[in-house]
């Protein structure tokens, strides 16, 4: 699933190469994909016809698309979702979604294969509930050194306490971005293992792991993200962090530190990988 580096790179790459072009049509081909209650595939090629996109944004792992109007489309790539940018004339792709035609022959295609993704429509001015839910961004100001141990060691944070800190830090309402991939790596860095009660884990341990969390994030996003089966840049090309990967989908293979056999372990549902030498 395409987590914060890889969202990143999507919407860089977005805003280099399909804002201030005017649209002159945009099609839903997948309704389902739409979360608005009541809207269909005719409000929302009206949504967009005759506007252009003036910016794209992240929050967490969510696509934020601002129009010259103000309105705004929220987009979630779910598990396999993929925004390509194309011409009119290439042919269209498969598992089509939404597509968006520009004038002077710029094409957007949305392709999500198992559609878990989410696309949502909003007014300007309108609150976006699911963005009020999101925690902090790791790669912004507020993650400072004193952030991951308020989270989990602050009164407020009682009930985190006892849940493993895998677990915790893919909690979206905690820190928004972090997902199975850079959780792993994160860990191996900070030498944590991912089966750490929270509440156990040293304030220094905890701003030690904040560090690893946007060390590694600022690394992926330089790499452009990192692509196991789906996730692709917006040319349709893979990213290219996952040789650089220390532990995560390594189950059985070496430690590039230490030797040892990576391990892996299910925590909440999801698989954790790590290293029984290097994470203590
Ligand atoms: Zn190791």
């Amino acid at each position: 699933m395409p987590e914060l580096p890889e969202v990143e790179t999507v919407v860089r790459e977005l805003r280099a190469q399909v804002l201030n072009y005017r649209i002159t049509h945009a099609e839903l081909l997948r309704a389902d994909l739409l979360k608005n209650l009541g809207c269909d595939a005719t409000d929302f090629a009206a949504f967009f016809a005759g506007g252009t996109f003036i910016s794209v944004e992240r929050q967490g792992k969510y696509l934020l698309f601002t129009l010259d109007h103000g309105s705004r489309l929220l987009a979630h790539l779910g598990m396999t979702g993929k925004f390509i940018v194309a011409g009119e004339k290439d042919p269209p792709p498969k598992w089509l979604c939404s597509q968006y035609h520009f004038k002077g022959g710029l094409r957007l295609d949305h392709v999500d294969v198992r559609r878990f993704g989410r696309l949502e429509i909003h007014p300007k001015g309108a609150d976006i509930p699911v963005l009020k839910r999101l925690g902090i961004d790791p790669l912004s100001k507020a993650f400072n050194a004193k952030a991951l141990p308020t989270l989990v060691l602050s009164r407020a944070g009682n009930k985190r306490r006892t849940r493993a800190i895998h677990t915790l830090l893919l909690d979206q309402s905690l820190i928004a971005g972090v997902g199975n991939i850079y959780a792993a790596e994160a860990l191996f860095r900070a030498g944590i293992r991912p089966t750490r009660q929270a509440g156990k884990i040293t304030k220094a341990e905890l701003e030690r792991l904040a560090k690893s969390i946007q060390t590694v994030l600022k690394e992926a996003v330089k790499a452009g993200g990192t692509t196991i089966s789906d996730y692709r840049r917006v040319d349709d090309k893979p990213g290219g962090f996952r040789i650089r990967l220390r532990v995560y989908s390594r189950e059985g293979e070496l430690c590039r530190i230490c030797g040892k056999t990576v391990k892996r372990v299910v925590l909440g549902g999801r698989s954790a990988y790590y290293c029984p030498l290097c994470q203590k």
